[in-house]
Parts: structure tokens; sequence; C-alpha cells
């Protein structure tokens, strides 16, 4: 049974998860460091324990027995993905709200997280330890403990191998102490699709269905929504088993989920499994019903899973922006400063999962997203409405922030066309380009000129049969 929980984190994760933990009846605690003194996370809290960083294993585990919590939720980033924090729970007789810490560690590893899903035949990117052959140009080169894409390099020629090999290596060390790399085929124009799994400890296994997060910036999703529009519900059957198939094989723990990417042709291939809650997790909320938080907590208590797969449904569409302090037109750099206006959208279909609120600062120390607005409505065209509305009543002034940038990107003709990936933005220069005083409507008008022909057939694999080709897994996996 668990009584009280420390959540060793901040900003609006903090306070999302507090949120349930009250609405379960379970108290909570929070932690917070100097800089954070006065944080929105910290002055909702009833209980809040000083520590000097968020990364700090010991503290953590010190803050959760001063404050007599039987558990720790760690959120997102920080600690969440680090097996140290769950191996240390389990020494300390704290209930750890995640996976096991050899889950933690297996997946947090690139290769050895690829190595495991090869053996349950789940499809992988072709991958290599050293230099691939000359034919698989372009490759990208990633980071073996990596993750919030840093660390990647782009390759389009063999002879640029060694450099990009060399300074990801040094990135990679200095952001995650851990200077191995190696070198992944690039696949082109891919989609960005991931799988919300869900596991107990009495091994049942459930998916809950995909999240597209193709509109990205620096490899880092900004945009995310569910159903996505390149699924077809074959393809949803498919991905979903491979899912599936991922958690079965780590016989995973908790809430978790499987990152896949999607290429135009159809075929999908895993890409890292994050051992956590996610950012996005909210657009699975608001089509689902469940409270993924609640599904967490129920988990680490041992609890069963109180349904089966054919019992979820999906209804409805949602779509989640996130709200950073930044410049897009500056290559998207942070800006700092006091909030001085904060007015939120408000109304039907609409959440806020927000961290700040007027008088809040700012600064560089932590990741500069300040807020997550989710909308859901009937239909993605309902829904695209809903998120231009709200959007267009989100005041929030004091810092720049990319609130109109969002605003011409839901705005775009190939959005709402669901014509996406990861190279979205790169495709869209004329979203970077604004004046400031440019009215939205003459911004919109400027980016309509619809390629129409473009976006019928390879658009979401709808028609396009799949080719189960050898590289990808010559049919090897079965939905089992
Ligand atoms: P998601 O996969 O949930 O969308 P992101 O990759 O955007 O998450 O990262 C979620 C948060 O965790 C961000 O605030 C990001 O800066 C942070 N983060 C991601 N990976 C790491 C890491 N390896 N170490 C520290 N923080 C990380
Ligand atoms: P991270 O751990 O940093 O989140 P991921 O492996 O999940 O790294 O990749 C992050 C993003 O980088 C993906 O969503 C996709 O946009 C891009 N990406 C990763 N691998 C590939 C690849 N092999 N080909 C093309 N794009 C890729
Ligand atoms: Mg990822």
């Amino acid at each position: 049974m668990i009584r009280k929980v420390l959540i060793a984190n901040r900003g609006e994760i903090a306070i999302r998860i507090s949120y349930t933990l009250r609405e379960m009846g379970i108290e909570a605690a929070v932690v917070f460091t100097a800089v954070d003194e006065g944080a929105l996370h910290q002055r909702l809290a009833k209980e809040a324990h000083l520590i000097a960083s968020y990364l700090d294993v010991a503290q953590i585990i010190r803050a959760a027995k001063n404050a007599a919590a039987d558990a720790i939720h760690p959120g997102y980033g920080f600690l969440s993905e680090n097996a140290a924090l769950s191996a240390a729970c389990d020494e300390a007789g704290i209930i750890f709200i995640g996976p096991a810490a050899e889950t933690i560690s297996g997946m947090g590893d690139k290769l050895e997280s690829k190595r495991l899903m090869q053996e349950a035949h789940v499809p992988v990117v072709p991958t290599w330890n050293g230099e691939p052959p000359d034919s698989e140009y372009p490759v990208l080169v990633k980071a073996t403990g990596g993750g919030g894409g840093k660390g990647m390099r782009l390759v389009e020629r063999p002879r640029n191998l060694a450099a990009a090999m060399a300074s990801a290596s040094r990135e990679a060390a200095a952001a995650f102490g851990d200077s191995r790399v190696f070198v992944e085929k690039y696949i082109r124009q891919p989609r960005h699709i991931e799988f919300q799994i869900l596991g107990d400890s009495h091994g049942n296994y459930v998916h809950v269905f995909e999240r597209e997060c193709s509109i990205q910036r620096r490899h880092q999703k900004i945009i995310e929504e569910t159903p996505s529009t390149a699924v077809t519900s074959e393809l949803r059957a498919q991905m979903g088993a491979a899912a599936l198939a991922a958690a079965r094989a780590v016989k995973y723990r908790g809430a978790g989920t499987v990152e896949f990417i999607l290429d135009p042709v159809g075929r999908f291939y895993f890409l890292e499994m994050n051992t956590r809650l996610q950012v996005e997790h909210p657009v699975t909320e608001m089509t689902t019903g469940l409270d993924l938080v609640r599904e967490q907590v129920r988990i680490a208590s041992g609890e069963k899973l109180s349904y089966a797969q054919a019992d979820l449904r999906q209804t409805g569409h949602s779509i989640e922006c996130r709200v950073y302090a930044e410049v897009p037109e500056e290559d998207f750099r942070p800006s700092t400063g006091t909030i001085e206006v904060y007015e939120p959208p408000a109304g039907p279909g609409i959440r806020l999962d927000s961290g700040v609120t007027r008088g809040s600062s700012v600064g560089y120390h932590f990741d500069p997203m300040l807020a997550k607005l989710i909308v859901w409505a009937p239909t993605r065209e309902s829904a695209i409405d809903r998120m231009k509305r709200a959007l267009d009543d989100f005041v929030l002034l004091g810092v720049r922030t990319n609130i109109e940038f969002l605003r011409c990107v839901i705005g775009t003709g190939d959005f709402a066309l669901g014509k996406l990936d990861t190279a979205f933005l790169d495709r869209h220069p004329e979203l970077f380009s604004l004046p400031s005083d440019v009215p939205v409507e003459a911004i919109l008008a400027a980016s309509l000129p619809l390629p129409l022909g473009e976006c019928s057939r390879e658009e979401a694999g709808e028609g396009s049969s799949l080719t189960f080709s050898d590289a990808w897994t010559s049919g090897s996996w079965r939905n089992s």
C-alpha cells in the first residue's frame, strides 16, 4: 500500500503527478533546489524538501525518508531513467514508481535495447558498430547512452564518418558520461510513431495505442497527437503487437513507451524504449480516459491491470503543443525573464499542464518548457480548430515564447493534411522568417499554396501495402 509519495521532479510534471495522488487519497511531497525557491511546484505543495540537486540520488532518498514517504515518483527527465535511483529505492525499502533497475539500464543503452528487441523479433534500424558499407549512406551517428536528441550526427559521405564519430563521442561524454557511439542507417523522411505500454507485476501487458511526434526541432518533439494519420488499423495492430513483444521481452513493469520510426512506405523500426512517463502522455489520457499516473501507482502497488487489450478504446482526437521559453526565429535559443502576464486559454476540451504562472521566473538552469497545451475534440479537424483558438487566446508576456510559432505550424496546409515527417520544420522555412508583427492570416496565406498532387498516396500508408524487406524483418516476428 502506498500512502505517501515523494515526487522527485519539478515544473509541470511534479504538479500533474500531485493532482492524481491527491485524487487517490495519497499524500504528496516534492523536492526543490535553491534556485527553485518560490517555483510553482514548491508553492503548491503541502510539503517541500530542499535538496542541492534534482540529480542527487542520495539526497532524494534522504528527502523521502525525512518525508516518511513509501514511494518515489521520478517524473521524466532528471533521474527518471537512472537505474541507480531505482536500485537505491530497493535498498532503502522505498517503492520506485517505475521499472526495475535492470530494465532501466538495459533500455537506457541503445545497443543493448536493440539486441533485446532483435531477439524478440521486433524490427530494428540497421546498425553498425564501426564503418557501414558505402552503399548504406547517409547514416546517423548516435550516442549509445543518449537521450533528448543529443549526440546525434547525420553523415552523408563515408569520408566524414570518423570526424562525426569523434565529435559525437565528445558530446556524449560531456552530456551522459558515456562516450560510446554507434552508426545507424538514416531513414529518410520518417515519421516518429510511439506506443504507450503498460505492464503489471503479474505478467499482463497492454498497449494504449500510438502517439505521433513527428513535429520536432533538433530531434526533440514539440507537437504530438493521437491517433496518427499515418496509422491504419492494420498498421496499428502490427506496431501494437511489436510494442507488446518488446514489453514482454523485458518483462516490463509500469508505464513505458516504445518508440519507432516509420518510413514513407510503411516499414517501421524500433528506435528506443523510454522507461518512464512521457512528456506527451496527456494525449493518450484524453482519448482513452485512463489516468496514466494512477496506472503507474496501481502497478507499483502490485495491483493487476484492471482491463485487457480488447477493453481499451480510443475516442476522438487529441493534440499537444509544448510551450517553450524560446525564440524560434533565432535557432530556438532559450529566453529568460519573469512572466508578467499569464492568461492561459480555457473552454471545452482544453487541458493545460503548466509549471508556471504570473510572477514565475524563468532561468537558464532547467529545460525551457513552460507548459503543455492539450486539446481534445471529436475529430482531427475540430481538434486543430480548437488548438488554433486556444493558442490565439494564450497570452504569456515577460519571456519570449514559441506560442505564435506553434500557431503557425498548426495552421499550415501540410499539418491540416497530416502530411508530417520529422523534417517538417526544415521544409517550412517560411515559419521562421516572419517579422513578428505580420498578422496570422497573412502568415497562413503565405504558407497555403499546397502541392496537392504530392500529398495523396504516400500519405498515411493508406492504400500502400507494406513491404517486408529482408533488412526489415523477413516477416519473422509474430503477433502473439
Ligand atoms: P519525451 O521522449 O518524453 O518526449 P524528451 O526527449 O523531450 O522526452 O525529454 C524529456 C525531458 O527529459 C526533457 O526535459 C529533456 O530535456 C530531458 N531529458 C531527456 N533525456 C535526458 C537525459 N539523458 N538526461 C537528462 N535529461 C534528459
Ligand atoms: P533520443 O534518445 O535522443 O530521443 P531517438 O533514437 O529516440 O533519440 O531519436 C530521436 C529522433 O531522432 C527521432 O524521433 C527521429 O526524429 C530522429 N532519428 C533517430 N534515429 C533516426 C534514424 N535512424 N533515421 C532518421 N531519423 C532518426
Ligand atoms: Mg527518443
